[in-house]
């Protein structure tokens, strides 16, 4: 009983962690939208459906009132026909869009032109946030593997917890044994460690290589202008002559 008291001290503490970012969360939502509306209020708008156009608007992320209202104004001022086909494209996307049951990349069909691709390398799977960093992997065209797409990061700040990512369909794909590398390209945050650390201790156990992908100086840089983590981690993660001279 006496042993079991700080587990239990520890799970009351996450748990009220975990209530109070999610309550922090809700409660800036309101506030951000009550400041919206208040906001909105004081435009004195000549038209309620100028008004409802820009409030929606408004609700997009990094879109203030004022820029609501500039693009809104925009539209207005293009034929009908273009705004007709944003809406259109718009409600499209939303309705038909489906996620890779594989990857989980977003796709047109069930499974996603990488994974059904034969050319690709089945047994090396790359793991990435979200569709953006599989974009930026796949203009480089240095990768033929696979991705595994998770949804974001580990971040008990944002009340985001491994059962709201992918991992759990990352572990079951590791199960079936046809990975046999799995590189973390998540970005090199707190967040981005954490999720790396968490599905490594996953995969204990499993006969899997897992690799990160290389942190250093970005080509073109001044060496005098690298901050001292990133210079840190270039000289512990340097890689031999020959090795730098494949990616020019
Ligand atoms: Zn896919």
């Amino acid at each position: 009983m006496l042993l079991a008291l700080p587990i239990l001290c520890r799970l009351v503490g996450q748990v009220w962690i975990f209530l109070s970012v999610k309550f922090l969360k809700l409660a800036l939502n309101v506030f951000n939208n009550y400041y919206k509306i208040v906001n909105l209020r004081n435009m004195e708008f000549s038209s309620k459906l100028l008004e409802n156009a820009v409030y929606e608007m408004s609700q997009l992320p990094g879109i203030g009132k004022r820029t609501a209202l500039r693009l809104v104004l925009h539209l207005l001022k293009q034929p009908e026909e273009r705004t007709s086909k944003l809406s259109v494209a718009l409600d499209t996307v939303r309705k038909d869009i489906k996620f890779c049951t594989n990857c989980h990349n977003i796709s047109d069909v069930e499974i996603c032109e990488i994974c059904a691709s034969p050319k690709r390398d089945r047994s090396l799977v790359c793991v990435v946030e979200d569709i953006r960093d599989v974009m930026a992997i796949e203009n480089t065209s240095q990768y033929m593997g696979l991705y595994h797409v998770l949804g974001g990061k580990i971040s008990p700040m944002e009340g985001i917890g491994p059962h709201d990512l992918t991992i759990v369909s990352l572990i079951k794909k590791a199960k079936q044994g046809e990975i046999k590398e799995l590189i973390f390209a998540l970005s090199s945050t707190m967040e981005g460690d954490t999720t790396n650390f968490y599905i490594f201790k996953q995969l204990d156990g499993f006969d899997i290589t897992t690799s990160t992908i290389a942190r250093g100086i970005a080509v073109g840089d001044e060496l005098e202008y690298a901050d001292e983590v990133t210079l840190g981690r270039s000289i512990l993660n340097r890689i031999p002559f020959e090795g730098s001279l494949k990616a020019n």
